[in-house]
């Protein structure tokens, strides 16, 4: 068994620290460029009596010469001489006398006495450059702890960086405007700033329509405005999927929802106060068991469009399984035909979200070879996720939200 002697001791500390410095190391080296940089002026520079040599070379390029004026414009206009216009010349300004950079504004640099010049003596230089070593080594240990404290840093940073999700302002009190200064705001025009928010996404997640609000969307959804929206929305897709490039070998496909993008149930909705109501899936279930949403006739159009153009329809709805029958003749009933699916939510999926179940069942139907171009549906979470489309369009609903 080896003795232990202060030799022995010394290389073992020596064993334990030299690989932990050589990992620091080319951090540590990175660290100090810009300390050296900023510390190696050049000889000339420091025993000239000059308001520059405390500054790093590079940045007395951005220091003034004392001779150039305070405000010269970088490309002069041409003047006019005072004389030829019939007013007096105007005095000539009046330049500040030059000051060093750290001096405060309005105080002069007080010339060197004679015979005693700072830059040349040995003491003064002696105790400037005493301060400046120990700058030197306060920045050098600044700098050398750097890279360790970094991660330290990064994760304190982080930590302060990633918000806190706010609660959810009520969207009530966002469309009364009674905290936003908009009391002067009409009602119908908050109102509709609450619509385009909730369809824009930025509402997200509400409940209900506001009960402020509740004539407006009613208003908005029993007159010509949503059924134009409805219709730009269709015309913008069919030019999509007219301009689309489709392999043409019976994979270019097209998804719809069903509930308010190919089917409305605006006949339910009159009667529970067009999403004034929670909703209630009970009483929803008996509406569509009845079979008789009507078609939306612009959804209707596109959706006839791209069968022609030749893409596949896929119907993907939030709908259960146990409703495939009245949902098949609910859309036979209104021209809906020729799908090359019809996905409803089994049993695994009442759970899920419906962003997640719907992605889910696009990259099914991708890993099946079908190549999604089109999306259409009224929800966000009928578009968004994973495997998305190439081109997905939101038709308007501000009667309710489904995550
Ligand atoms: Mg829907």
């Amino acid at each position: 068994m080896a003795s232990t002697t202060p030799l022995n001791l010394v290389w073992a500390i020596k064993g334990i620290l030299l690989p932990r410095i050589r990992i620091q190391l080319p951090q540590l080296a990175a660290s100090l460029l810009p300390l050296r940089q900023l510390l190696s002026f050049p000889r000339h520079e420091t025993k000239r009596s000059s308001p520059h040599r405390l500054l790093p070379p590079d940045l007395t390029r951005l220091h003034r010469p004392s001779s150039a004026p305070l405000h010269a414009p970088s490309s002069p206009e041409p003047r006019i001489p005072a004389a030829s216009l019939g007013c007096p010349a105007p005095p000539e300004p009046r330049l500040a006398p030059a000051r060093p950079p750290w001096a405060p504004a309005g105080a002069r640099r007080r010339p060197a006495p004679r015979g005693r010049s700072i830059n040349n003596s040995k003491h003064a230089m002696a105790r400037h450059r005493g301060g400046g070593d120990l700058v030197r080594l306060l920045m050098t240990l600044l700098l050398a702890a750097t890279p360790l404290l970094a991660p330290v840093a990064a994760e304190l940073e982080e930590a302060e960086v990633v918000p806190t999700a706010p609660p959810q302002v009520a969207s009530s009190s966002l469309a009364r405007g009674a905290d936003e200064g908009l009391d002067d705001v009409p009602a119908d025009v908050r109102c509709a700033s609450w619509r385009l928010a909730a369809e824009a996404n930025n509402l997200a997640p509400w409940k209900a329509v506001p009960a402020e609000c509740a004539a407006h969307v009613r208003a908005y959804l029993t007159g010509a405005a949503y059924r134009s929206d409805l219709e730009l929305v269709a015309r913008e897709s069919a030019a999509y999927a007219r301009a689309a490039p489709l392999g043409g070998d019976g994979r270019d496909a097209w998804i719809f929802d069903i509930d308010e993008t190919l089917l409305s149930n605006l006949p339910y909705y009159a009667d529970h106060g067009y999403g004034l109501e929670l909703f209630d899936h009970l009483e929803f279930d008996k509406w569509v068991e009845r079979g008789e949403a009507p078609a939306i006739p612009s959804s209707l159009k596109l959706y006839m469009e791209v069968l022609e153009l030749g893409f596949k329809a896929i119907l993907l709805t939030g709908r259960s399984e146990g409703h495939r029958g009245v949902t098949v003749d609910n859309l036979n009933k209104h021209g809906f035909h020729d799908w090359d699916k019809l996905i409803l939510r089994t049993a695994a999926d009442r759970k899920k979200t419906a962003t997640i179940y719907k992605s889910e069942k696009r990259k099914e139907i991708e890993a099946e070879g079908y190549r999604i171009l089109g999306n259409s549906g009224d929800q966000w979470s009928d578009l968004l996720g994973s495997s998305m489309s190439a081109r997905s369009f939101k038709l308007p609903n501000p009667m309710y939200y489904i995550p």
